[in-house]
């Protein structure tokens, strides 16, 4: 549905011409249709100007965008017609009354100025999808909206993916995408420095610092009643790092697979522990952001 090739932009830097912005970085990507995508980044990371190449409203510097196999450069009006498209500070005209739109039945003839900022957020994103295009682009859709008008936004983009359509979101707030984006990719000065499904990513942030994801694991081992040396017996053992406690339990590095863990477990149980649970605990997508955007994790 959605392809970005090398896509670059390079802006003068505001008051200093001789020097460079570079705000979308040969960002390569591709967005298959029914897709939720959230582009997550820091502000200033190039998100409201990659999504403004994607709808054709600001030229590349170099790179292509695709929808639907359109060049968005070269066969502008077309490939427009495949998108609704809600900027950041999306404008509308106070004087303007609302028609009806999604959810707004009742506040048809009300004045624009009277509307919440929900409301008004609703507006735009009606505005976007009026002549309901299969590609949703929207920069910050939940940007000032409290928790109720959020959870609304929630719905009407799960309603717009249930019909099939394609949505690409961006945001800071982690916890606005994590329920509802089918994959995300982050964006850090201009790069996409990570890209795929929330599983893959919370799982690849989920090893120990310095460890290789797919090798090592933070597993929490908690016990039903005090008096094995838990600590000390984890010391010992090969494939274990980083033995830490917490109110939950206690929490290890640990380097194996399945297998290998089965192995510690039956281990454990055998040494006379009295186990209540081993667990993985996932990381959330904010920690899992923070640790990959400190370059904890690559
Ligand atoms: P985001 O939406 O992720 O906050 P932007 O795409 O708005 O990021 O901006 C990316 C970078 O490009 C920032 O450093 C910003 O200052 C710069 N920038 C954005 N628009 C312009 C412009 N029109 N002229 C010069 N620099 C710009
Ligand atoms: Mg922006």
């Amino acid at each position: 549905m959605l392809r970005l090739i090398d896509l670059t932009k390079e802006y003068d830097a505001d008051g200093d011409p001789g020097r460079r912005v570079l705000a979308a970085d040969r960002l390569n990507l591709e967005i298959k249709a029914g897709e939720v995508f959230g582009l997550v980044g820091p502000n200033g990371a190039g998100k409201s100007t990659t999504l403004k190449m994607v709808c054709g409203l600001l030229l590349p510097t170099s790179g292509r965008v695709l929808i639907n196999n359109i060049d968005v450069e070269h066969r502008r009006e077309e490939a427009q017609k495949y998108l609704g498209y809600l900027s950041d500070f999306f404008s509308l005209y106070d004087e303007l009354t609302v028609f009806q739109c999604v959810g707004l039945e009742s506040k048809r003839d009300s004045p624009i100025a009277g509307l919440s900022r929900g409301m008004k957020q609703r507006l735009g994103i009606a505005r976007a999808v009026i002549h309901d295009p299969p590609l949703l682009v929207l920069d910050e859709p939940a940007a000032g909206l409290d928790p109720k008008a959020r959870h609304d936004l929630k719905q009407l983009l799960r309603g717009f993916q249930g019909r099939g359509r394609t949505i690409v979101i961006t945001s800071h707030v982690l916890s606005d995408l994590e329920e509802i984006c089918t994959s995300i990719g982050i964006l850090e000065k201009g790069r996409l420095i990570r890209v795929g499904k929330i599983e893959e990513i919370l799982q690849a942030a989920a090893g120990p610092q310095g460890a290789t994801p797919a090798v090592a694991r933070v597993v929490r081992v908690r016990l039903s009643a005090p008096g094995f040396p838990l600590e000390s017996w984890l010391a010992a053992r090969t494939g274990v790092s980083q033995v830490a406690s917490s109110p939950l339990g206690t929490l290890f590095a640990f380097a194996g697979s399945d297998a290998d863990l089965s192995e510690f477990v039956k281990a454990l149980v055998t040494a006379g522990a009295p186990l209540a649970a081993v667990e993985q605990p996932g990381l959330s997508l904010e920690e899992a952001y923070s640790r990959i955007s400190k370059g904890e994790v690559m």
